[in-house]
């Protein structure tokens, strides 16, 4: 018998977390790397909300709270939610955990049974069907093309539904691609979700991280009959630069709110206590901090995508969000770098990181294997030093 469960031995470990280690790591030796692997801004959490959480320590608020957040977050966070998506929720509606990924995490493991299907668009964020495979559940692959800026379709989606339908997980704007779905596309979505009764669960992490004076649209506001069956999960991490703090949330019909709380409360109980009103001060103030860090993201945006246009046999997608560049690498395959045949992204990464110590993070890991992913969320400098290195690195390809 094997010590370890079906359901572990089912899990791949974070292909993107691997990555990062591995080039923190050569760093650590003193090897000059040049890393694309973030997956976090590189930007430092705004002073106001670090002070509000030294004041909630110093003021005592160290000890358990409710499981599911306390009401004053949870308050901020019904606030925030009409104010920026036209969604009218109640604290009920509400569950904070640690972290958005831990908020997927709740509402897959209280809505999803062994057998059940959810569809996952490709590329794919590379936790969602690891998760739905923890809960027993089967993940369906839904293809998006390029052409199509990403974006699933409501033909694909339609077409993919079967009697074991559970839910579709929706990433606008998405990693990795930083495709972002258009009002007319998601209303398309939402009819085709209402029609078959099927749960949406939508990862709008990257809401605030948008270019070209784009819209982001919450597809629960569409009205009741899709806001009765979405579960919209969204955290501080990204637009606050907030990734170590863990603090994500979670809005949804009390039903499932109060199912993923049980969960919650039988696993890790209550996000840590002093994030919370820090989370509450983020919400409630203003948006400067994250208009100054879009800003330094578009220039890099544009510059990293035109030096990838610019290397023969890559081509390079114009993110709409988020912080990733994610360009097309199968138009070197069949090459050889190094003596060695380069016949996958995987390949062509790991040429990268030994001959030019660059990391990105190969396509494979999002179901996208013509792909890597370069995350824009480091300095301009690096960026530059980063992208001259793959230029010479593919310029040595026979
Ligand atoms: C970063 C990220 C998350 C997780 O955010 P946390 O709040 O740090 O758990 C969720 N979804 C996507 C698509 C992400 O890129």
């Amino acid at each position: 018998m094997s010590i370890i469960s079906k359901r572990a031995a089912g899990i791949s470990p974070s292909p993107t977390l691997a990555i990062t280690a591995k080039a923190k790591q050569m760093k650590a030796e003193g090897i000059d790397v040049v890393s694309f692997g973030a997956g976090e801004p590189d930007f430092d959490t705004p002073q106001y909300i670090k002070d509000a959480a030294v004041e909630s320590i110093n003021k005592g608020f160290t000890k358990y709270t409710a499981a599911s957040g306390t009401p004053d977050l949870k308050k901020a966070v019904c606030d925030k939610l009409l104010r920026d998506n036209g969604l009218e929720y109640k604290p009920e509606n509400i569950i904070v955990s640690v972290g958005a990924k831990h908020s997927i995490y709740n509402a897959i493991l209280a809505t999803v049974d062994p057998g059940d299907e959810v569809i996952i668009p490709t590329p794919y964020w590379v936790s969602y069907p690891e998760i739905v495979k923890m809960a027993g559940g089967v993940p369906v692959f839904a293809a998006t093309k390029e052409s199509e800026g990403f974006v699933l379709t409501a033909e694909t989606l339609e077409s993919l539904i079967t009697s074991r339908t559970k839910m579709l997980i929706l990433n606008s704007p998405s990693n990795p691609t930083g495709g972002i779905y258009s009002r007319e596309s998601l209303e398309a979505i939402a009819n085709v979700a209402v029609k078959h009764g099927i749960l949406v669960l939508s990862d709008e992490i990257y809401e605030k991280i948008i270019y070209d004076g784009a819209e982001h649209v919450s597809i629960a506001s569409f009205g009741e009959d899709i806001k009765a069956l979405t579960i919209t999960v969204n955290g501080m991490s990204k637009a606050y630069s907030m990734t170590g703090w863990r603090l994500g949330y979670a809005a949804a019909v009390p039903e499932i709110v109060k199912a993923m709380s049980s969960i919650q409360g039988h696993s890790t109980s209550n996000p840590t206590s002093f994030t919370q009103p820090a989370a509450a001060v983020a919400l409630n103030g203003g948006c400067e901090a994250v208009d100054a860090m879009v800003k330094a993201f578009d220039e890099r945006r544009k510059y990293i995508v035109g030096r990838l246009n610019d290397i023969p046999g890559v081509s390079c997608f114009m993110p709409g969000g988020a912080f990733y560049a994610f360009a097309n690498i199968s138009g070197l395959y069949g090459k050889f770098g190094k003596g060695k045949l380069i016949k996958t992204c995987d390949d062509f990464a790991s040429y990268l990181l030994d001959e030019v110590k660059v990391a990105v993070v190969p396509g494979s890991g999002f179901g996208a294997p013509a792909y890597m992913r370069l995350s824009y969320a480091t300095s301009m400098e690096a960026i530059k030093e980063g992208l001259d290195r793959i230029a010479a690195a593919v310029a040595e390809l026979k």
